[in-house]
């Protein structure tokens, strides 16, 4: 050990022995199954095991994030991630370093690069066919190029590996192994009528499923299969009149529906409509989903119904909820810059210091997809695909910016 981190040219690396130890290439002896254990500058965790759900493209969907700390002092590029059955060997989901790029977030990195002790997270969408057999487990394959700094004023860029830095240039192992978790709950839906287009849905990176709140501490992301529902007008328009006038939204105040049997565990209400067109400032933990219902369903399940107008409540703590109960009416309080129902289902009471779990809708009825929303939210007439995946959907979830009817 001593004699790796003496080495010359390793000087960017003497602060940690250890890991000049593991960018050796020093492996492990093998076990008996598989290849050897290696030593790894990555460091990946599975934030909540993977739920299937059945989502609109007729896909079951293993919707999960993949943390991803580089302890290590070089930079770290992840050049392939492959989601494996280890079963059967079969390879779910196979990407390259730009898929890598595409759907992860490394703050302070770029692509799928990582500076030394930098982390960051990948937001993984894992298809199979719709009846496919899930997995009980799955594990993944990484493999990554290694790179110095370029100085030591300069981690954040990387310069090939040198013979002298005792560094391999490579690392690629096998491991970060999850159980699967149990499939989506069906729902009702929470709403009535036609195109609600559906915000920040599964299973990309959004506003939504992109909330990693550390609460206390720990990871969270509870809103990992949260649905903006925002209603369009028969000329896909999101809006008529001042865009800064809830009375403009003709969906303000549609009747909120219990999309389950259950327990309300907690109502808040009291908190004032915001002005649309803009996010209020100062929103905290406790304040963002304005007015909000939780309703325990079951299972370990909690519905979330957030933003909901002052008063408009007619639920309590305690009351048992049946499906398609009015609990209460859009509205546009807390985090909200516009009308818009928040709903999500959650694996503990809390709203955001839980884990997001998917659900599916009996029934809805695909009406298109927005292509572009920016005209929609200058109360012009989205941009609409309106081909896209049409017609009735039976226990699935809508996927992000799908236009769809609960009639
Ligand atoms: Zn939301």
């Amino acid at each position: 050990m001593a004699k790796l981190g003496n080495r010359t040219g390793a000087r960017l690396l003497l602060t940690a022995v250890a890991l000049a130890l593991a960018l050796s290439g020093f492996a492990l002896p093998a076990e008996a199954s598989g290849e050897p254990d290696v030593l790894t500058a990555l460091v990946v965790r599975v934030v909540a095991p993977p739920n299937p759900v059945l989502a609109a493209d007729n896909k079951i969907h293993l919707a999960y994030e993949l943390q991803v700390v580089n302890q290590s002092p070089v930079l770290i590029t992840i050049d392939s991630i492959k989601v494996l059955d280890p079963t059967s060997g079969a390879v779910l989901q196979d990407l390259g370093s730009a898929g890598v790029a595409k759907i992860s977030r490394f703050p302070g990195g770029t692509g799928a690069t990582l500076p030394p002790s930098h982390s960051g997270y990948v937001f993984m969408d894992a298809t199979l066919p719709a009846g496919a057999a899930v997995p009980k487990e799955i594990a993944h394959r990484f493999e990554a190029t290694r790179q110095l700094p370029r100085s030591p004023e300069d981690t954040h860029h990387g310069v090939p590996v040198t013979a002298e830095s005792g560094v391999e240039p490579t690392e690629a192992f096998t491991g970060v192994a999850t159980p699967i978790g149990p499939p989506a709950v069906i729902l009702s839906p929470p709403l009535k009528g036609a195109r609600w287009a559906v915000g920040s849905g599964c299973c990309v990176i959004t506003a939504h499923r992109g909330a990693t709140l550390s609460i206390d501490g720990s990871v969270h992301v509870a809103e990992r299969f949260a649905i903006d529902f925002v209603q369009l007008d028969k000329e896909m328009r999101l809006f008529v009149g001042p865009a800064d006038q809830l009375k403009s939204y003709a969906f303000f105040g549609a009747e909120v529906l219990s999309a389950a049997d259950g327990t309300v565990v907690t109502v808040v209400d009291g908190r004032p409509e915001q002005i649309p067109g803009a996010f209020a400032k100062g929103a905290t933990l406790n304040t963002a989903g304005g007015n909000n219902i939780v309703v325990d369903i079951g299972g370990g399940r909690f519905a979330f119904y957030a933003h909901l107008q002052p008063g408009s409540i007619r639920v309590k703590p305690g009351d048992k909820v049946t499906t398609g109960q009015i609990l209460a009416l859009l509205g546009n309080t807390g985090n909200s810059d516009g009308p818009h129902l928040h709903f999500h289902v959650m694996d503990g009471p809390s709203p955001l210091k839980s884990n997001g779990l998917p659900y599916a809708f009996t029934k809805f009825t695909g009406q298109g997809l927005v292509t572009d929303e920016a005209p929609a939210l200058k109360g012009e007439t989205a941009q609409i695909d309106s081909t896209y995946l049409t017609g009735p959907h039976f226990n699935q979830i809508p996927l992000d910016f799908q236009i769809i009817s609960f009639e």
